[in-house]
C-alpha cells in the first residue's frame, strides 16, 4: 500500500522575527503551514536558569560563532522563537533614514514611511509595547542619564516589548536566557501560539539540511530529532535568520545561479565599556536596559549609545588577561557601570562555506567602522568621566548581534537575491522576508523591521493567491480558492 504525500501550502524554516510572524498571518487565512524550528520549542518554565546552559542549549554553536579573523563574535538564536527569545525586544521603527537608504539601495519602493507604517502599526497590534520610565531605572541608567545630561547629550527612553516585567522587583538580565514571566513580548508568547492555535504544525529539533526546488514544488530535507526526513510544500518560506537562510541557499546549490548570494553581510558591531563605580550600581537588577541615545549628531555619525548589562560569564569574558587581576575585575561585579556603543557597519562582508561546508563568516571592521567605534568610544570615556568613574576598562572584543545580509533584496540577480515580492530570483516558490535579506546595516534594532516586512510578504503571498483581505476571515480556507 502507497500512503499519499503530504503537500503542505506553505513550509516555513525558522521561527523567529520573520517565521512565526508570516505562519500567524498565513495561517489565518487558512493556508496549510508547518514551521520547521532546529531548535527545542520550551514552556516559559523550562528555560535554563544559568547563563552557560542558556548559551549553550539556546544558540548556534553555544553563542560562540566567531568570524573569520576571530575579532568578532556572532550570537544567534537555536530555539523556537529565534532571536527573539534571547534578545532584550527593543522594538524600534526605522527612521526616515534607515527606509530611504534601504529603498535607495534595493530599489524596493515598499520602504517608504507611509507603507511601512501600514505594516508596523498590524505587527505592534499583536505586542505590548512600553516605554522604560524613569521609575525603573537601576544604578546603571540613573548614571547613563547624569554622564548624558552633564554632557548635554539628547537621550530618549527605549521601547520594549514587556507585559506585567515589574522590573524594580526582577532581575531582568535573566531575559537573554529566555523569559520565564512570559512578559518578554517573544514570538513565545505572541505569534507563535496564535500560529498553532490557527492549525500550523510546528516541528522542532528539525534541521533543515537541502532544498530542492521544483516548478510545482519545494522539498526540504533534514534530520527531524535524528532521524532522516523530507517534507513537500508547494512554495517554503526561508525564515532562517541572515546566516541560516544564506547557509541553507547556499549548501542547496543556489550560489551557480545567485552570485550575490552570501555577499552584503553587515551586523552592527558593538563595544562595551565598564566603569568601576565607588558605589554598588546593581546594573544586573531590574530593567538592565533603559536609555538610548537621542542625539542626531550620532546618528549621522553612525553609531548609537545604550545602556547596557550582561551576566557574569559574559562580563568575565570582555575582560582580557587572568588569574588575581581579573578575579579582582570580577569581584566589582555589583559596581560596574555599563555603556555600549554599537554602529552602523558601512562596508559589507561575506558568509560563505569552506570545503568541509562549515560557515565562514568573513566580516573585518573598515577604517570607517573603527572611526565609528571609536567616536562611540570617546563620547562614553565623557560620560564616565563625567559621573566620577574610578577606571574604565574597553573590552576589545566586538559582539554581533543583529545579522543581517546574506540574499539581499533588489531588482536584479546579478547583485541581489530575492526581488521586492520576497521571491528568490529565478525560484518563484522560495520566498525570503526575514533579516538576510536587509540590504544594509538600518542602525536601529531590526527585529521590528522584520516583522513587518514579513507581515508584508504574507500579503503579498496571500494576493497572489487571490486572497486579498486576511483581517476579518479566520475561518477562510485556502484550498477552496486557489491551488498554488
Ligand atoms: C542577545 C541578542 C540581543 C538582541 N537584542 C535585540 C533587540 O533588543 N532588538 C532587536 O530588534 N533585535 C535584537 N536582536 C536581534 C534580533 O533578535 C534578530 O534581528 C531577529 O531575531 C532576526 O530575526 P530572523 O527571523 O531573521 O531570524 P531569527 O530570529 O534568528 O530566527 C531564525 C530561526 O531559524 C532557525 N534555523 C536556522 N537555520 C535552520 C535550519 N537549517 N533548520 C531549521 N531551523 C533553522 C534558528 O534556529 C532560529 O530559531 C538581538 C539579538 C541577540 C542575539
Amino acid at each position: 500500500m502507497t500512503s499519499k504525500k503530504q503537500v503542505y501550502d506553505f513550509i516555513i524554516i525558522g521561527t523567529g522575527a520573520s517565521g512565526s510572524v508570516l505562519a500567524h498571518y498565513l495561517s489565518s487565512a487558512g493556508a496549510d503551514v508547518c514551521l520547521l524550528e532546529a531548535g527545542k520549542h520550551y514552556q516559559a518554565h523550562e528555560f535554563p536558569s544559568d547563563e552557560l546552559h542558556a548559551n549553550t542549549q539556546l544558540m548556534w554553536n553555544g553563542g560562540m560563532d566567531p568570524s573569520k579573523d576571530a575579532r568578532t563574535v556572532f550570537l544567534r538564536a537555536r530555539v523556537a522563537g529565534g532571536g527573539t527569545i534571547i534578545n532584550n525586544c527593543l522594538l524600534d521603527r526605522f527612521d526616515d533614514i534607515a527606509l530611504d537608504d534601504f529603498r535607495t539601495k534595493s530599489g524596493a519602493a515598499f520602504y517608504n514611511r507611509a507603507t511601512m507604517d501600514t505594516h508596523y502599526s498590524e505587527v505592534e497590534s499583536h505586542l505590548n509595547l512600553e516605554y522604560i520610565s524613569e521609575s525603573d531605572w537601576n544604578g546603571n541608567a540613573r548614571l547613563y542619564a547624569e554622564g548624558f545630561d552633564k554632557l548635554g547629550l539628547q537621550r530618549a527612553p527605549l521601547r520594549r516589548g514587556q507585559n506585567n516585567c515589574n522590573n524594580a522587583n526582577n532581575d531582568c538580565v535573566v531575559c537573554l536566557g529566555g523569559c520565564p514571566r512570559e512578559s518578554k513580548q517573544s514570538m513565545a508568547v505572541s505569534f507563535l501560539p496564535s500560529a498553532l492555535a490557527r492549525g500550523a504544525q510546528l516541528k522542532e529539533q528539525f534541521h533543515v539540511q537541502q532544498i530542492i526546488h521544483g516548478p510545482q514544488q519545494v522539498a526540504v530535507y533534514g534530520s527531524h530529532k535524528g532521524h532522516q526526513q523530507v517534507l513537500y510544500s508547494r512554495k517554503c518560506i526561508l525564515a532562517a535568520g541572515s546566516l541560516g537562510s544564506t547557509e541553507l541557499l547556499l549548501k542547496s546549490g543556489f550560489g551557480v545561479e545567485l552570485p550575490a548570494l552570501g555577499q552584503g553581510f553587515h551586523c552592527h558591531p558593538q563595544f562595551m565599556t565598564i566603569a568601576l563605580m565607588d558605589e554598588i550600581v546593581d546594573a544586573h537588577k531590574g530593567a538592565f536596559q533603559a536609555l538610548k541615545s537621542d542625539d542626531i549628531r550620532f546618528r549621522k555619525q553612525g553609531f548609537k549609545l545604550e545602556n547596557v548589562f550582561a551576566g557574569p560569564a559574559a562580563i568575565a569574558m570582555l575582560k582580557t588577561g587572568f588569574g588575581l587581576e581579573h578575579q579582582d575585575f570580577m569581584a566589582e561585579y555589583r559596581k560596574m557601570a555599563c555603556i555600549e556603543v554599537a554602529i552602523r557597519d558601512e562596508i559589507p562582508g561575506t558568509i560563505q562555506l569552506n570545503n568541509q561546508g562549515r560557515l565562514v563568516l568573513d566580516k573585518p571592521l573598515s577604517d570607517i567602522d573603527h572611526q565609528r567605534a571609536e567616536a562611540g568610544k570617546q563620547q562614553i570615556r565623557d560620560i564616565f568621566a563625567a559621573v566620577r568613574a574610578r577606571s574604565i576598562m574597553e573590552s576589545p572584543l566586538c559582539i554581533a548581534l543583529h545579522l543581517m545580509g546574506g540574499c539581499n533584496i533588489g531588482q536584479k540577480a546579478a547583485d541581489s537575491v530575492v526581488n521586492d515580492g520576497f521571491e528568490v530570483h529565478g525560484f518563484k516558490n522560495l520566498v525570503i522576508a526575514d533579516g538576510s535579506i536587509y540590504p544594509m546595516a538600518p542602525g536601529i534594532n531590526p527585529s521590528l523591521t522584520i516583522m513587518a516586512q514579513s507581515h508584508r510578504a504574507s500579503q503579498v503571498l496571500l494576493a497572489e493567491c487571490g486572497y486579498t483581505d486576511t483581517s476579518n476571515q479566520p475561518e477562510y480556507s485556502l484550498h477552496k480558492v486557489v491551488s498554488l
